[in-house]
Protein backbone atom coordinates (compact mmCIF):
# COMPACT_ATOMS: atom_id res chain seq x y z
CA UNK A 1 0.00 0.00 0.00
CA UNK A 2 1.94 3.30 -0.91
CA UNK A 3 0.62 6.60 0.21
CA UNK A 4 -1.59 7.51 -2.60
CA UNK A 5 -2.99 4.74 -4.47
CA UNK A 6 -6.58 4.56 -5.56
CA UNK A 7 -5.97 8.89 -5.82
CA UNK A 8 -6.31 10.73 -9.48
CA UNK A 9 -4.19 13.85 -9.29
CA UNK A 10 -3.93 16.18 -12.04
CA UNK A 11 -0.82 18.20 -12.65
CA UNK A 12 -0.32 21.70 -14.38
CA UNK A 13 2.50 23.38 -14.82
CA UNK A 14 5.27 21.25 -16.68
CA UNK A 15 7.05 22.08 -19.14
CA UNK A 16 10.14 20.07 -19.31
CA UNK A 17 11.85 17.68 -16.63
CA UNK A 18 13.28 20.29 -15.13
CA UNK A 19 9.76 21.72 -13.48
CA UNK A 20 8.74 21.79 -10.63
CA UNK A 21 5.86 20.22 -11.42
CA UNK A 22 7.51 17.02 -13.00
CA UNK A 23 9.31 16.79 -9.56
CA UNK A 24 5.78 16.02 -7.87
CA UNK A 25 4.47 14.10 -10.25
CA UNK A 26 7.71 11.51 -9.85
CA UNK A 27 6.83 11.63 -6.51
CA UNK A 28 3.09 10.73 -6.66
CA UNK A 29 3.84 8.13 -9.03
CA UNK A 30 6.04 6.82 -6.65
CA UNK A 31 3.51 6.77 -4.22
CA UNK A 32 0.19 4.92 -6.28
CA UNK A 33 -1.49 7.73 -7.92
CA UNK A 34 -3.18 7.72 -11.38
CA UNK A 35 -1.94 11.03 -13.06
CA UNK A 36 -3.39 12.91 -15.53
CA UNK A 37 -1.31 16.21 -16.88
CA UNK A 38 -2.34 19.90 -18.57
CA UNK A 39 0.36 21.86 -20.48
CA UNK A 40 0.28 25.27 -21.44
CA UNK A 41 -0.39 24.97 -25.42
CA UNK A 42 0.40 23.12 -28.18
CA UNK A 43 4.37 24.17 -28.47
CA UNK A 44 4.79 22.57 -25.59
CA UNK A 45 3.37 19.07 -26.06
CA UNK A 46 6.58 17.36 -27.92
CA UNK A 47 8.18 17.71 -24.36
CA UNK A 48 5.32 17.29 -22.19
CA UNK A 49 3.48 14.33 -23.76
CA UNK A 50 6.64 11.99 -24.06
CA UNK A 51 7.21 12.51 -20.26
CA UNK A 52 3.47 11.54 -19.20
CA UNK A 53 3.22 8.97 -21.04
CA UNK A 54 6.58 7.66 -19.74
CA UNK A 55 4.56 7.62 -15.92
CA UNK A 56 1.83 5.59 -17.39
CA UNK A 57 -0.06 8.31 -18.12
CA UNK A 58 -2.99 8.87 -21.11
CA UNK A 59 -4.88 12.25 -19.68
CA UNK A 60 -2.50 14.60 -21.49
CA UNK A 61 -4.53 17.53 -22.62
CA UNK A 62 -3.69 21.81 -23.33
CA UNK A 63 -4.84 24.33 -21.72
CA UNK A 64 -3.63 28.02 -20.92
CA UNK A 65 -5.03 28.98 -17.88
CA UNK A 66 -5.51 32.39 -19.02
CA UNK A 67 -8.57 31.08 -20.91
CA UNK A 68 -11.65 30.08 -18.38
CA UNK A 69 -12.99 28.17 -22.21
CA UNK A 70 -9.72 26.38 -22.39
CA UNK A 71 -9.80 25.65 -18.30
CA UNK A 72 -14.10 24.88 -18.35
CA UNK A 73 -12.68 21.94 -20.94
CA UNK A 74 -9.57 20.21 -18.95
CA UNK A 75 -12.37 20.31 -16.38
CA UNK A 76 -15.01 18.01 -18.50
CA UNK A 77 -12.58 16.04 -19.80
CA UNK A 78 -11.20 15.17 -16.27
CA UNK A 79 -14.55 14.49 -15.04
CA UNK A 80 -15.53 11.94 -18.43
CA UNK A 81 -11.76 10.41 -17.90
CA UNK A 82 -11.69 10.32 -14.00
CA UNK A 83 -15.22 10.33 -12.79
CA UNK A 84 -13.56 12.34 -9.56
CA UNK A 85 -10.35 14.13 -8.88
CA UNK A 86 -8.79 13.68 -5.66
CA UNK A 87 -5.28 15.94 -6.01
CA UNK A 88 -5.11 19.23 -8.76
CA UNK A 89 -1.50 20.83 -8.60
CA UNK A 90 -1.13 24.24 -9.97
CA UNK A 91 2.50 24.92 -10.73
CA UNK A 92 2.25 28.15 -13.07
CA UNK A 93 3.58 31.28 -12.92
CA UNK A 94 4.01 33.92 -15.91
CA UNK A 95 5.27 37.56 -15.67
CA UNK A 96 6.81 39.34 -18.46
CA UNK A 97 10.67 39.73 -18.48
CA UNK A 98 11.11 42.69 -18.73
CA UNK A 99 8.64 43.03 -15.50
CA UNK A 100 11.17 41.17 -13.75
CA UNK A 101 13.97 43.36 -13.61
CA UNK A 102 14.73 47.09 -12.14
CA UNK A 103 12.47 49.00 -9.85
CA UNK A 104 9.36 47.44 -9.14
CA UNK A 105 7.54 50.99 -9.62
CA UNK A 106 8.06 50.42 -13.30
CA UNK A 107 5.62 47.47 -13.38
CA UNK A 108 3.37 48.50 -16.54
CA UNK A 109 -0.64 48.29 -15.77
CA UNK A 110 -0.60 45.31 -18.38
CA UNK A 111 2.57 43.59 -17.28
CA UNK A 112 0.92 43.73 -13.37
CA UNK A 113 -2.74 42.20 -14.88
CA UNK A 114 -1.13 39.73 -16.65
CA UNK A 115 1.31 38.36 -13.89
CA UNK A 116 -1.96 38.19 -11.46
CA UNK A 117 -4.30 36.60 -14.26
CA UNK A 118 -1.92 33.55 -14.88
CA UNK A 119 0.04 33.29 -11.67
CA UNK A 120 -2.77 34.02 -9.58
CA UNK A 121 -6.45 34.70 -10.70
CA UNK A 122 -5.30 30.60 -12.81
CA UNK A 123 -5.63 28.84 -9.12
CA UNK A 124 -8.74 30.31 -8.13
CA UNK A 125 -10.43 29.69 -11.60
CA UNK A 126 -9.13 26.34 -11.17
CA UNK A 127 -10.28 25.62 -8.35
CA UNK A 128 -14.05 26.84 -9.30
CA UNK A 129 -13.91 25.07 -12.25
CA UNK A 130 -12.92 21.21 -10.65
CA UNK A 131 -14.62 22.37 -7.57
CA UNK A 132 -18.14 20.08 -8.85
CA UNK A 133 -15.68 16.55 -8.95
CA UNK A 134 -13.29 17.15 -6.21
CA UNK A 135 -13.60 14.12 -3.97
CA UNK A 136 -13.95 14.79 -0.15
CA UNK A 137 -10.51 14.04 1.18
CA UNK A 138 -9.07 15.79 -1.50
CA UNK A 139 -6.14 18.20 -1.68
CA UNK A 140 -5.35 21.18 -4.15
CA UNK A 141 -1.79 22.53 -4.57
CA UNK A 142 0.38 25.48 -5.13
CA UNK A 143 3.63 26.64 -5.44
CA UNK A 144 4.95 29.63 -4.11
CA UNK A 145 8.42 32.02 -3.12
CA UNK A 146 9.64 34.28 -0.31
CA UNK A 147 9.59 37.10 -2.44
CA UNK A 148 5.51 37.01 -1.48
CA UNK A 149 6.88 38.35 2.14
CA UNK A 150 10.60 39.67 1.69
CA UNK A 151 12.01 41.11 -1.19
CA UNK A 152 13.72 39.75 -3.40
CA UNK A 153 15.51 41.92 -6.35
CA UNK A 154 14.45 41.68 -9.31
CA UNK A 155 11.28 39.48 -8.47
CA UNK A 156 9.00 42.60 -8.16
CA UNK A 157 5.24 42.09 -9.82
CA UNK A 158 6.02 38.07 -9.09
CA UNK A 159 6.39 38.36 -5.23
CA UNK A 160 3.61 40.90 -4.94
CA UNK A 161 1.21 37.96 -7.42
CA UNK A 162 2.82 35.32 -4.71
CA UNK A 163 1.64 37.45 -1.87
CA UNK A 164 -1.92 37.43 -3.86
CA UNK A 165 -2.18 34.00 -4.38
CA UNK A 166 -1.03 32.95 -0.66
CA UNK A 167 -3.77 34.73 0.52
CA UNK A 168 -6.34 32.87 -2.35
CA UNK A 169 -4.47 29.82 -0.74
CA UNK A 170 -6.80 31.37 2.95
CA UNK A 171 -9.07 32.21 1.21
CA UNK A 172 -9.97 28.83 -1.18
CA UNK A 173 -9.31 26.84 2.28
CA UNK A 174 -11.96 28.40 3.76
CA UNK A 175 -14.15 27.64 1.09
CA UNK A 176 -13.63 24.20 0.39
CA UNK A 177 -12.74 23.34 3.89
CA UNK A 178 -16.44 22.53 4.49
CA UNK A 179 -16.24 20.21 1.98
CA UNK A 180 -13.57 18.28 3.42
CA UNK A 181 -10.76 19.44 0.22
CA UNK A 182 -8.04 20.83 1.77
CA UNK A 183 -5.47 23.69 -0.03
CA UNK A 184 -1.85 24.54 0.78
CA UNK A 185 0.96 26.16 -0.98
CA UNK A 186 4.70 24.77 -0.59
CA UNK A 187 7.05 27.76 -1.06
CA UNK A 188 10.03 27.08 -2.72
CA UNK A 189 14.29 27.85 -2.67
CA UNK A 190 15.56 28.46 -5.86
CA UNK A 191 15.53 25.21 -8.65
CA UNK A 192 16.77 26.41 -12.40
CA UNK A 193 14.10 26.04 -14.15
CA UNK A 194 12.38 27.71 -17.60
CA UNK A 195 10.41 30.40 -15.10
CA UNK A 196 12.93 31.16 -12.87
CA UNK A 197 15.60 32.02 -15.43
CA UNK A 198 13.21 35.01 -16.57
CA UNK A 199 13.98 36.26 -13.08
CA UNK A 200 17.02 38.79 -13.78
CA UNK A 201 20.03 38.12 -11.21
CA UNK A 202 18.29 34.61 -10.74
CA UNK A 203 21.91 32.74 -11.15
CA UNK A 204 23.82 34.57 -8.65
CA UNK A 205 20.65 34.30 -6.15
CA UNK A 206 20.95 30.26 -6.61
CA UNK A 207 25.03 30.41 -6.80
CA UNK A 208 25.11 31.94 -3.01
CA UNK A 209 21.80 30.00 -1.64
CA UNK A 210 23.64 27.09 -0.72
CA UNK A 211 26.11 28.75 1.69
CA UNK A 212 23.48 31.12 3.81
CA UNK A 213 20.64 28.50 4.38
CA UNK A 214 20.98 26.62 7.64
CA UNK A 215 20.78 23.38 5.44
CA UNK A 216 23.64 24.40 3.12
CA UNK A 217 22.17 22.73 0.12
CA UNK A 218 20.47 23.65 -3.18
CA UNK A 219 16.70 22.58 -3.63
CA UNK A 220 15.33 19.70 -6.14
CA UNK A 221 12.43 19.21 -7.53
CA UNK A 222 12.51 16.10 -5.66
CA UNK A 223 12.78 17.45 -2.57
CA UNK A 224 9.10 19.31 -3.28
CA UNK A 225 8.10 16.23 -4.51
CA UNK A 226 8.44 14.76 -1.62
CA UNK A 227 6.48 17.61 0.61
CA UNK A 228 4.00 17.26 -1.96
CA UNK A 229 3.27 13.26 -1.65
CA UNK A 230 3.01 15.04 2.27
CA UNK A 231 0.87 17.59 1.60
CA UNK A 232 -1.79 15.46 -0.81
CA UNK A 233 -2.01 12.61 1.10
CA UNK A 234 -3.86 11.61 4.50
CA UNK A 235 -0.93 12.12 6.19
CA UNK A 236 -1.89 15.84 6.59
CA UNK A 237 -5.73 15.21 6.58
CA UNK A 238 -6.03 18.00 9.14
CA UNK A 239 -3.83 20.83 7.44
CA UNK A 240 -5.08 23.28 5.32
CA UNK A 241 -4.31 26.76 4.17
CA UNK A 242 -1.13 26.71 5.42
CA UNK A 243 2.36 27.79 3.09
CA UNK A 244 4.83 25.32 3.81
CA UNK A 245 8.23 25.99 3.15
CA UNK A 246 11.10 23.79 1.31
CA UNK A 247 13.76 26.22 1.35
CA UNK A 248 16.68 24.65 3.47
CA UNK A 249 15.40 26.45 6.06
CA UNK A 250 16.37 30.31 4.21
CA UNK A 251 13.29 31.51 5.69
CA UNK A 252 13.85 31.48 9.09
CA UNK A 253 16.79 33.76 8.93
CA UNK A 254 16.91 37.60 9.93
CA UNK A 255 20.19 38.16 8.52
CA UNK A 256 22.33 35.13 6.53
CA UNK A 257 25.55 35.12 6.93
CA UNK A 258 28.12 32.57 4.41
CA UNK A 259 29.77 30.52 6.40
CA UNK A 260 33.38 30.99 7.30
CA UNK A 261 35.86 29.06 5.17
P1 LIG B 1 8.52 26.05 -15.20
O1 LIG B 1 8.83 27.07 -16.25
O2 LIG B 1 9.00 24.69 -15.41
O3 LIG B 1 6.96 26.01 -14.91
C1 LIG B 1 6.10 27.11 -15.10
C2 LIG B 1 4.90 26.56 -15.82
O4 LIG B 1 3.90 27.57 -15.99
C3 LIG B 1 5.26 26.05 -17.24
O5 LIG B 1 4.86 24.71 -17.39
C4 LIG B 1 4.45 26.96 -18.15
O6 LIG B 1 4.02 26.31 -19.32
C5 LIG B 1 3.26 27.27 -17.22
N1 LIG B 1 2.47 28.39 -17.73
C6 LIG B 1 2.86 29.68 -17.95
N2 LIG B 1 1.84 30.37 -18.51
C7 LIG B 1 0.78 29.50 -18.62
C8 LIG B 1 -0.54 29.62 -19.15
N3 LIG B 1 -1.01 30.77 -19.66
N4 LIG B 1 -1.33 28.51 -19.13
C9 LIG B 1 -0.89 27.34 -18.62
N5 LIG B 1 0.36 27.18 -18.12
C10 LIG B 1 1.19 28.25 -18.13
O7 LIG B 1 9.12 26.68 -13.85
P2 LIG B 1 8.92 26.24 -12.32
O8 LIG B 1 10.02 26.91 -11.58
O9 LIG B 1 8.75 24.77 -12.22
O10 LIG B 1 7.58 27.00 -11.92
C11 LIG B 1 6.47 26.35 -11.33
C12 LIG B 1 5.93 27.19 -10.17
O11 LIG B 1 6.88 27.19 -9.11
C13 LIG B 1 5.67 28.66 -10.53
O12 LIG B 1 4.50 29.10 -9.87
C14 LIG B 1 6.88 29.34 -9.91
O13 LIG B 1 6.64 30.71 -9.61
C15 LIG B 1 7.04 28.51 -8.65
N6 LIG B 1 8.33 28.64 -7.96
C16 LIG B 1 9.49 28.44 -8.62
C17 LIG B 1 10.70 28.57 -7.95
C18 LIG B 1 12.02 28.36 -8.67
O14 LIG B 1 13.05 28.80 -8.14
N7 LIG B 1 12.04 27.70 -9.81
C19 LIG B 1 10.71 28.89 -6.58
C20 LIG B 1 9.50 29.09 -5.94
C21 LIG B 1 8.30 28.95 -6.62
Amino acid sequence: MTLLSGKNALIFGVANERSIAWGIAKAFHAQGATLGFSYAGELLERRVRPLAESLGSTFIEPCDVARDEDIQQVADKASAAFGQIDILVHSIGYAKAEELEGPYYRTSRDGFHLAMDISVYSFTALAGAFQPILRPGGALLTLTYYGAEKVAPNYNVMGVAKAALEASVRYLAYDLGPRGVRVNAISAGPIRTLAASGVSGFKDMYRHFHRLAPLQQNVTIDDIGGTAVYLCSDLSARVTGEIIYVDSGYNILGFPIPPCD
